[in-house]
C-alpha cells in the first residue's frame, strides 16, 4: 500500500463513525427556534472524500447569520472544543438571527494529527479558497465552506489557535480593507471578541475567485470577517477555550443576537506590520523566547541547529516588536514559520 491508499483507508475507518448524524450536499436548515446538525459532504473526485460537521442554530427572531468556523487546521483544538461548548449554552428559543458552526473544517488534517497542511493532498486549507469543485480534497473543501458557509452568512469568523508545533499569545487578525464602512463592522467585532492583542491586517481585497484565505473569502463578497488565534501546542486547557467560548458569545451580544452586555474589552495592544521569520534550512530549532515576548530589533528569537546540536544559524528579529507565536518544538523546515513578530501601532478603541 502506498500512503495515499493507507491514508484513504483510514479515512473510511473514521467515516464509519459518522453515520448516526446525517450527511447531507447542502447546509441543513432549521425551522425558527430549532438547531440542525449535519456533516457536508465532500464527495470523492480521485483523491478521496471527506464530510464536515456543521451545526445550524435558527433564532426565534430575526437577525444577522454569523459563521464561526474551527479546525480550518487540524490541529487547532481549543476552538473546536470552545464551538462544542457554545452548542451546549445557545438556546434558539433565546436567538435572533441564525448561528453557523464549522465544528473541525478539516477533517482530514484532524484525523492524521498534521500541521498546516492536509495529509492527502498536501495543500494548506487556508491557502486553498475560495477552492474548486473538481480540484484536490483541500480544495473542495474550501469550495464546500465557501458556497454552503461563507456565501449564507453576513459575519464571518475564522477560528485558529498556535498549531501544533506554536507557542501564541492570543490576538486577532483585523482586516483593514480600505471599505470604511466594511473596516468599522470588521473593528467593532474584534473588539467585541475580546482579545486584546489586535494585528491590523492591510491586505488589498481580491478578487472572489482569488482569495486564497477562508477571511479573505468573505471580505472580497462584502462580508465582514476576521481571524481570531487563541490556543497553542494542541492544548485544549480551559484557559485557551474559554477565551474562545467568550469571543463566541461576545461577538453574539455585539451583534444583537444574544441578550445581555458585550463584556467590554480589555485595553487593547494595537499591532501592524507583521512579519512571519521562515526556516533558512530544515534543522532543529531552539526558541530563545516565548509568545508574547517583546522584542529589539535584531534581538534573538532562537538558533537553528543540525540533529547533532551543531549551530546553524540564528535567527534575529527583523524591527522592534511583539512575538505573537513561536515556534515550540523542534522541527523546523526551510521556507516555514519560525515566529511571527509585529510592530507596535497607535489606533484608538
Ligand atoms: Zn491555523
Amino acid at each position: 500500500m502506498n500512503i495515499q491508499s493507507i491514508l484513504r483507508s483510514a479515512l473510511v475507518l473514521v467515516q464509519l463513525n459518522f453515520l448516526s448524524v446525517r450527511a447531507d450536499a447542502e447546509l441543513p436548515t432549521a425551522a425558527p427556534g430549532t438547531a440542525a446538525r449535519a456533516y457536508l459532504e465532500v464527495p470523492d473526485t480521485g483523491d478521496g472524500m471527506t464530510r464536515i460537521p456543521v451545526s445550524v442554530f435558527r433564532g426565534d427572531k430575526d437577525g444577522p447569520t454569523l459563521a464561526l468556523i474551527a479546525g480550518t487546521h487540524g490541529y487547532e483544538y481549543a476552538p473546536m472544543v470552545a464551538l462544542q461548548h457554545v452548542g451546549r449554552r445557545i438556546n434558539p428559543k433565546d436567538l435572533s438571527g441564525t448561528l453557523i458552526m464549522v465544528h473541525v473544517a478539516n477533517m482530514p488534517s484532524f484525523h492524521q494529527r498534521t500541521i498546516y497542511y492536509g495529509p492527502v493532498d498536501g495543500k494548506n486549507l487556508n491557502r486553498a479558497y475560495p477552492g474548486k469543485p473538481d480540484g484536490t480534497l483541500s480544495e473542495r473543501i474550501a469550495h464546500i465552506i465557501t458556497t454552503q458557509v461563507i456565501e449564507k452568512a453576513d459575519y464571518v469568523i475564522d477560528m485558529h489557535s498556535g498549531d501544533g508545533n506554536e507557542a501564541l499569545r492570543p490576538y486577532i487578525y483585523m482586516p483593514r480593507t480600505g471599505d470604511l464602512q466594511l473596516d468599522a463592522k470588521i473593528k467593532s467585532m474584534a473588539l467585541a471578541f475580546g482579545i486584546d492583542h489586535i494585528v491590523i491586517d492591510e491586505r488589498p481585497v481580491s478578487a472572489p475567485d482569488a482569495t486564497v484565505f477562508t477571511d479573505m473569502t468573505a471580505l472580497s463578497r462584502g462580508i465582514p470577517s476576521m481571524t481570531t488565534e487563541a490556543g497553542q501546542l494542541g492544548s485544549t486547557d480551559p484557559h485557551w477555550v474559554d477565551i474562545n467560548v467568550m469571543g463566541a458569545m461576545n461577538v453574539m451580544r455585539h451583534l444583537g443576537m444574544l441578550p445581555g452586555e458585550v463584556i467590554p474589552p480589555k485595553p487593547t495592544v494595537w499591532l501592524k506590520g507583521y512579519q512571519v521569520v521562515t526556516s533558512p534550512e530544515n534543522g532543529f530549532f531552539r526558541p530563545a523566547v516565548k509568545d508574547g515576548y517583546a522584542i529589539a530589533e535584531g534581538g534573538i528569537l532562537g538558533e537553528l541547529v543540525d540533529h547533532f546540536g551543531t549551530h546553524i544559524a540564528t535567527i534575529h528579529a527583523p524591527f522592534a516588536g511583539v512575538v505573537n507565536y513561536v515556534v515550540a518544538t523542534p522541527p523546523v523546515r526551510f521556507g516555514e514559520p519560525l515566529a511571527m513578530v509585529s510592530k507596535l501601532a497607535e489606533e484608538e478603541n
